[in-house]
């Protein structure tokens, strides 16, 4: 097919409120380079009509490696008995904030395992302290909380919460999840809505089972959700999990995600991750940004604990400190015609209705979330 048939079918699924299932699997079988440049061309016109030019900067600190899961994919599972394991008091994680704020980055994401121990009313004093003497966007990453929990930290300041579905598929999820629940993630992402979040969600790709049909799914699953900030990463085999004999994802169906989540999410922020950033030791989050990705997120946590948040082996800017991995970020945007925007970063719902597109949140509620994400 010539890449004019391929812009049709980018247009079908860019306008599409249920995009066809044939035609997103057609975009995921390209192999030829020519449809693949149509493709990322074209989401990479919809980044820049919809979320424009800025890099988004968000500033991360990873406040503990503890976690009580098994994930199959993940070096942070509770079986890993190598890994030594650390929590930053609040002390510790209030100095990180101040870098970040140093730097002029307004948004902190505070992320950490699913610890079973995780005091909510300590995490609400963190949230708190945080927000005491900083105007900036706060956004956690703690994994599945009990609604309340939700609601304590919500009205502490938080402002954003992310949480990936890393599979839209059931029968794969509860493979890759002992002990968790797709429909229990489903819950924590509508309370989460329904308590006013900017919520985030996401995958992986190249897990093992995974087939171009669970990859559509996801895609369908993100437009559903109508999500404020979507995340598309590889899979990097760990040696400390069941998963460390398989191949990592493929970089290349990782920018066709990507460009397809633009395409069908145009507003949602999306990050051209870390874990783009250390496929086969190349940082290619340039391909991310090129394909539609819109945020990067420097690591602001303590250089003598950032090793042990080791999701996935050799997680790219361990060795850098966060002034010199914000300046490599001014460096990779400056070269490709863009730049870094400082800015808060909300969700285009809060803050603009984009040109030509309704708020995703119009076409799925936050009340409605449940029903769409199960639909
Ligand atoms: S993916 Fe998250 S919840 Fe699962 S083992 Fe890793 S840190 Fe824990």
């Amino acid at each position: 097919m010539a890449s004019s048939g391929i812009e049709t079918i980018l247009e079908r699924i860019h306008a599409a409120e249920r995009p066809d299932r044939a035609d997103l699997s057609r975009i995921l079988r390209i192999a030829d380079p020519v449809e693949m440049a149509s493709l990322t061309g074209y989401a990479d016109a919809v980044r820049r009509r919809f979320v424009g030019n800025g890099v988004l900067l968000r500033g991360i600190i990873e406040f503990s490696n503890v976690c009580r899961n098994t994930c199959q994919y993940c070096g942070l599972n509770r079986r890993n008995t190598r890994l030594a394991r650390y929590r930053l008091s609040r002390d510790q994680i209030l100095t990180a904030v101040q870098n970040i704020c140093g730097a002029g980055i307004k948004t902190i994401v505070l992320q950490s395992g699913e610890e079973d121990n995780l005091d909510a009313d300590w995490l609400r004093e963190v949230i708190a302290g945080i927000r005491s003497f900083l105007d900036a966007a706060v956004t956690l990453c703690v994994g599945e909380r009990s609604r309340e929990e939700y609601r304590i930290w919500k009205e502490a300041g938080a402002d954003r919460y992310l949480l990936k579905i890393e599979t839209s598929d059931p029968g794969l999820y509860r493979g890759l999840h002992p002990g968790m629940s797709f429909e229990n993630r489903t819950r924590c992402l509508e309370d989460l809505a329904a308590l006013g979040y900017q919520v985030g969600s996401g995958n992986l790709v190249g897990l093992k089972g995974q087939t171009v049909a669970s990859l559509a799914g996801d895609l369908e699953f993100f437009k559903r959700g109508g999500f404020d900030m979507i995340s598309v990463s590889p899979f990097i085999p760990h040696s400390q999990t069941p998963l460390a004999g398989e191949p990592a994802g493929d970089l290349e169906m990782t920018v066709k995600m990507i460009a397809l989540t633009r395409i069908l999410c145009p507003t949602a922020h999306i990050p051209a991750s870390t874990a783009i950033g250390s496929l086969h030791g190349r940082d290619e989050r340039p391909r991310a940004l090129a394909a539609g990705a819109n945020v990067i997120m420097p690591n602001f946590t303590p250089g003598d604990v950032r090793r042990l948040y080791d999701i996935y082996p050799g997680k790219a800017g361990c060795d850098l400190t966060p002034q010199r991995g914000v300046a490599a970020v001014e460096r990779m945007a400056t070269a490709m015609g863009r730049w870094v925007d400082y800015a808060r970063g909300d969700a285009l719902r809060l803050t603009r209705t984009a040109p030509g597109q309704d708020s995703p949140r119009e076409a799925s509620s936050d009340a409605g979330l449940a029903k769409a994400l199960y639909n």
